[in-house]
């Protein structure tokens, strides 16, 4: 009889085996009772002999004591995984490391003793599975997750992350965290806000939307968005721009829904701004389209007037009333002419081109002279003009051509808005540092709810309630433009029924050289009066 075949010589003999042994994905050792390896299939050659050497030189694996500790730490001879399974101990994926001529590997190394059928130890098979790529792949994971959560920290965005599926906070960052102390006064710490719903934190804002944005996310695993969200916080208007994003793991399953919070008041704050602005500047065209046909479509019939009598033969008959009508032409293009000054004035001044041209003059003097001049006209309205200070002269940096307009487009005003046997008081005042020109009228007044928007461009008080409003709403914004140029400023009193004061307030400064130029500019006031007045005229 045959000697029966040991288990080492019936594994040895098993082609089918051995080709499934050679080509398990795990590295597969197979050693005898003396320690002596007989197998080590491909992965496992890959681990411990990537340069092919011979499995002559096997047995140094056991020899050597390459295996350590998760850690690097040496394990004992009697530890080593050879010699436990030869102990006879079996054990399941134990973390260590193998420290080879080229490198250092991370491995789960399980171990099995087989025994003999008298129960004696015969063969010892170590699996082990080269974990070094995963472990790296963690870390870089976790690497990235600590940037990111640094990143998140430091962000300048509110970001809230809630727990899936029941939506509570795991944290938030510290943008996130003084949003919700703002909404909420009760919150003291982060602590506090962690483990809660949103809806706990949220106080009076609505969180419906929220809450609907958040199912859909996680149903869709699709990044959700809220756009410009109005909420009321301590009585102020902040829009938000929300958004849900689902983070996924690596099963697909939602890990956790971040809430990312964008204040977008600013923007559209500035859209309404515009929006306004654009409605103003339509209202405005529509407005000063009509204000502009006016004079033209007067000078235009004046026009045909003439080329009918010069076709009748009748200018000589009609010689008066062309006189009175060439009047008209005239004052209809003093009409057209401020318009369309102001118009450019203000244009140039939005664009900065706007340039002061500053000399030193008596301001005393220089409105005086301007009431003076304006005299013959108001005695023809029947009103009365009176100048009055409390100042011999006063030397100031003016830009004479710009607070002469100033003046003027006060007094006009003035003068639209008082009836026959009103009074007009200009004054100038000395305040110190300060030159105060008021220009004071008994008329129609202002009512209160209008005194803030009479500056803004294009405003006009309700042109039924004014008398002889013809105008562009223009006027008193090109006038604050320039006083501000000249780094004053203009308010107005009124009181509605009994008249208005506007104050024009001028620093009481010089200007170092005074430029020739500017002085010698050769300026019409008759002219200028003609044009500001042009729409007061009757
Ligand atoms: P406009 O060129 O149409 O006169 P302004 O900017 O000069 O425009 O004035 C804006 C509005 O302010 C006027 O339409 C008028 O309603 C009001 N206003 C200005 N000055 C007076 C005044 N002295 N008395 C009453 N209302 C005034």
């Amino acid at each position: 009889m045959s000697n029966p075949l040991n288990n080492a010589e019936i594994i040895k003999n098993q082609n089918e085996l051995a080709a499934i042994i050679e080509n398990v994905s795990d590295g597969i050792c197979i050693f005898d009772k003396s320690g002596q390896y007989i197998i080590f299939n491909k992965s496992a050659r890959n681990i411990f002999f990537p340069n092919n050497q011979s499995l002559s030189k096997l047995t140094d694996a056991y020899k050597q004591p390459c295996f350590y500790g998760i850690y690097g730490e040496n394990i004992e001879p009697a530890n080593n995984p050879t010699q436990m399974i030869m102990r006879g101990e079996q054990f399941k994926e134990r973390k260590m490391t193998v420290r080879l001529s080229h490198e250092i590997l991370d491995i789960n190394v399980s171990g099995t003793p087989i025994y003999d059928e008298n129960g004696i130890f015969s063969l010892g098979v170590l699996s082990i599975r080269d974990t070094t790529d995963s472990r790296r792949h963690e870390e870089a994971i976790k690497r990235r997750f600590e940037i990111l959560n640094r990143v998140v920290d430091t962000f300048d965005l509110p970001l809230i992350r809630l727990s899936c599926p029941n939506l509570k906070i795991i944290d938030i960052n510290k943008k996130a965290y003084s949003a919700i102390k703002l909404i909420n006064s009760n919150i003291t710490s982060i602590d506090q806000i962690k483990d809660n719903k949103l809806y706990n934190l949220f106080g009076k804002l609505k969180t419906i939307e929220y809450y609907q944005c958040m199912r859909e996310a996680l149903e869709e695993k699709k990044t959700k968005y809220l756009y410009a969200l109005k909420n009321l916080i301590n009585g102020i208007v902040i829009y938000w721009n929300v958004i849900f994003e689902p983070v996924l793991e690596v099963n697909g399953e939602v890990q956790e829904l971040l809430i990312l919070i964008v204040d977008v008041t600013p923007e559209i704050k500035s859209v309404k701004v515009m929006e306004n602005e654009l409605k103003m500047q339509g209202e405005f065209l529509v407005n000063i389209s009509h204000e502009l046909k006016t004079p033209l479509n007067v000078i235009f019939a004046t026009a045909q007037l003439f080329s009918m009598y010069c076709t009748t033969d009748t200018l000589d008959k009609n010689k008066a009333s062309i006189i009175k009508y060439i009047d008209c032409i005239k004052q209809n293009s003093y009409r057209l002419s401020k318009m369309i000054n102001n118009i450019v004035d203000l244009s140039k001044i939005e664009a900065g081109f706007f340039k002061l041209k500053l000399t030193n003059n008596d301001i005393v003097k220089f409105v005086e002279d301007i009431v003076m001049s304006v005299t013959n006209f108001t005695d023809s309205k029947g009103l009365n003009i009176v100048f009055d200070t409390n100042l011999e002269e006063k030397i100031i940096a003016i830009d004479t051509e710009k607070i002469e307009r100033v003046v003027l487009n006060l007094i006009s005003n003035a003068i639209k808005f008082t009836d026959k046997g009103d009074e007009i008081v200009v004054s100038v005042i000395d305040n110190d540092k300060f030159i105060d020109i008021s220009v004071r009228d008994n008329g129609i007044g202002i009512e209160d709810k209008y005194l803030d928007i009479i500056f803004d461009r294009f405003k006009q008080v309700d042109k039924s309630l004014s008398r002889n409003a013809e105008g562009t709403g223009i006027g008193l914004s090109l006038v604050k433009s320039i006083v501000e140029l000249h780094d004053g400023n203009i308010h107005v009193k009124s009181k509605f029924g009994k008249g208005s004061n506007f104050i024009v307030t001028l620093p009481s400064v010089n200007v170092l050289k005074d430029d020739p130029l500017y002085n010698s500019e050769v300026r019409s006031m008759d002219q200028n009066i003609l044009v500001e007045l042009s729409d007061v005229y009757s």
